[in-house]
């Protein structure tokens, strides 16, 4: 990826952890690598087809003085996440926050804290067999662009399928959606519980009905295996109700464990 690089910029401002820096204040200097795609804005000598380096710039020097923080790590965060949500051809960030007049009393340069933060692509899966099923579906992608730090970017079409697992019940509706995320999978995992809190959804029955499940199918490539979330869906190359729309929106995209496509998936299941 192309980047864009703010070296040393200088901001005087007032965190810290004790109450003197906050009051009197004192320089930092901030480090940003933008990654974002300058090809096209390059070939046509277009800014708007660009970030601005001067914006960002003018950003940094407000955010960073705009708000007191404790600690440095605090500042990056903060200051990382606004950037990605303000300036939106940027897809990752590297900043680096640097106090060389941090209260330390012994002789040094400087101390940095140093965040690589982005926005990460993720595929859910979505399913409802209870009430009014579509809607349910459709408010969970309202909900989910609503948040800002979710990008909708495709969803498929919502397929009619029949119950899986055993369990004598209605049919369901179930889609898929691809988003751009801030969040890390874990929050994903908490927000599509809140959304479907929101629903009414209860957890009786394993598999059981339904107002709206969100699963998370993929996230980039990551692998995890942890008690609250499994990444890739653990199940997801055995099903059809999964698969079948997932293949509308991204018959590609590779399941980082079993190295199959989306598309190789589907055709090993309905073989
Ligand atoms: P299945 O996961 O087989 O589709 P389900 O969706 O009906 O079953 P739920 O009752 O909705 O199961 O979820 C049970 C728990 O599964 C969640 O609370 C969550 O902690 C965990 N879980 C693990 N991996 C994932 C994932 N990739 N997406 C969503 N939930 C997950
Ligand atoms: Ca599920
Ligand atoms: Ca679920």
């Amino acid at each position: 990826m192309d980047q864009i690089r703010i070296e040393n910029l200088r901001i005087f401002a007032h965190h810290g952890v004790y109450q003197e820096e906050n009051e009197k204040g004192q320089n930092f200097y901030i480090n940003a690598v933008l990654e974002t795609d300058t090809m096209s804005a390059g070939i046509l000598d277009d800014l708007s087809l660009s970030t601005n380096y001067g914006e960002v710039c003018r950003f940094l020097d407000a955010y960073v003085k705009g708000h007191t923080y404790k600690l440095i790590e605090t500042v990056a965060e903060r200051t990382a996440e606004a950037l990605l949500l303000t300036f939106p051809l940027v897809r990752r960030v590297t900043l680096e926050v640097r106090k060389p007049e941090a209260p330390i009393p012994l002789t040094f340069e400087s101390v940095s804290v140093r965040i690589e933060r982005g926005w990460h692509k993720a595929y859910l899966s979505c399913g409802s067999n209870m009430g009014d099923r579509r809607k349910h579906l459709e408010e969970a992608v309202a909900a989910l662009r609503a948040d800002e730090k979710c990008r909708v970017l495709k969803v498929s079409d919502w397929i009619e399928t029949p119950p899986y697992g055993g369990v004598e019940q209605d049919d369901f509706l179930n889609g898929s959606i691809e988003l751009s995320t801030l969040y890390t999978p874990q929050m994903l995992l908490e927000k599509l519980h809140e959304i479907e809190q929101a629903h009414g959804r209860e957890r009786k029955v394993h598999w059981g009905p339904r107002t709206l499940d969100l699963d998370i199918l993929l996230y980039e490539d990551r692998i995890l295996y942890t008690k609250d979330l499994i990444v890739p869906h653990i199940d997801m190359h055995n099903r059809c109700f999964v698969l079948e729309p997932l293949m509308q929106i991204a018959p590609y995209a590779e399941h980082p464990v079993l190295h199959k496509s989306v598309w190789q998936m589907y055709e090993a299941l309905v073989k």
